[in-house]
């Protein structure tokens, strides 16, 4: 496995982590959870993702039971939750959002869920606009403070409102965001490359980014219809069928389909270790619902080396033309 600092701070991370999106709690029972963690970490992995809204909390109680079973030395992995979205169907206002009150009750209930004294990483799901940023950078040093949360970040929020939380923690003496959690795949570049740019440099924050593979496209899988037990054909999961499918993206990773052949690897492996080429890429989080596609992808960094200069622009070529 390869380590990576997450941006400036001390704490790294391995290059390929490990998510519980759609999977866990729905795709994924216990017992094939408990296969793909030990997997995972027997492999190196040091980073499992979560959140309150995974299947409404039952993705982080499963994984929460799992690491519990699976008993990993707790400084041998880091865990992670995020809060904004709430864990109930139908929250009341008090339920979701980056409230001091939401994201004070959130933290205690995802440590119960997982079943750990302390979050390594705790991610804003997202921007609030219904919450003033000073009570949420105050909500999360509080966090700090009190020994639950190790290091915050955000996910998906536009990079002024990051300038803007860096801002009021500088001038509070507070905690600042130390990572983004934002969605980075071939097909889905310009916020971490464009929008981001400036924060890498003058905060040194690092990036978990999310669905590698837009969520399977990426490799393959859906170029001739959507397979039955895949995740597109999810219930509830109708809306992402729709974004991610289109003429334009299977067109895209048809295209690259070539490059991966001339390469001797899978393209989902192709796709993963094109994200880890990105400097400012702390870890790319991945996402399985069986062991194979997980061991496959965790091969990915055997390719790293040999994505040189050219096979990039190579790439971005086709991905540009596509
Ligand atoms: P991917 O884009 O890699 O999609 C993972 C899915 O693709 C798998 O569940 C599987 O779906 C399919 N797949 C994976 N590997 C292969 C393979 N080798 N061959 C064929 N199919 C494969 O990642 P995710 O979208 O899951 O994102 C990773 C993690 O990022 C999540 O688990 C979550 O923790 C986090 N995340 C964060 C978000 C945020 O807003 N902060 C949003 C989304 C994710 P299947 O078998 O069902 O077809």
């Amino acid at each position: 496995m390869l380590y990576r600092r997450l941006g400036k701070s001390g704490l790294q991370l391995s290059a390929l982590s490990f998510g519980a999106w759609v999977t866990f709690g729905k795709q994924v029972g216990r017992t094939q959870a408990r296969e793909l963690l030990a997997l995972a970490h027997d492999r190196g992995v040091n980073f499992f993702d979560n959140a309150e809204i995974y299947n409404h909390g039952v993705a982080e109680q499963v994984m929460g039971d799992v690491l519990a079973d699976l008993r990993f030395p707790r400084d041998s992995y880091c865990v992670s939750s995020k809060v904004f979205f709430g864990a109930v169907d139908k929250p009341l206002p008090t339920q979701r959002g980056l409230s001091r009150k939401h994201v004070m009750e959130a933290c205690t209930q995802a440590l119960q869920r997982l079943r750990v004294d302390y979050l390594d990483l705790y991610f804003c799901h997202r921007a609030d606009a219904d919450t003033p940023i000073e009570e949420t950078v105050a909500a999360m040093d509080t966090l700090i403070r009190q020994g639950k949360v190790l290091y915050w970040g955000t996910s998906e929020w536009p990079a002024e409102a990051i300038h803007e939380a860096h801002r009021i923690a500088r001038e509070n003496h507070l905690y600042a965001p130390v990572m983004e959690q934002p969605e980075y795949n071939l097909l889905h570049r310009e916020r971490v490359e464009v929008e981001y740019a400036p924060l890498y440099e003058a905060y040194g924050m690092g990036t978990t980014i999310w669905s590698p593979l837009a969520s399977g496209l990426l490799s393959g899988k859906y170029n001739d219809g959507v397979p039955a037990d895949s995740r597109l054909t999810q219930p509830g999961y109708e809306w992402l069928r729709e974004s991610a499918l289109s003429k334009e993206r299977i067109g895209k990773v048809r295209a690259l389909q070539p490059v991966a052949d001339e390469l001797g690897t899978s393209l989902a492996q192709l796709a993963i270790a094109w994200c880890l080429l990105n400097p400012h890429v702390s870890t790319v989080m991945l996402g399985a619902s069986r062991r194979e596609q997980l061991e496959q992808n965790l091969d990915a960094l055997e390719l790293l080396p040999r994505l040189d200069a050219s096979i990039a622009q190579r790439i971005q070529q086709v991905v540009e033309a596509g």
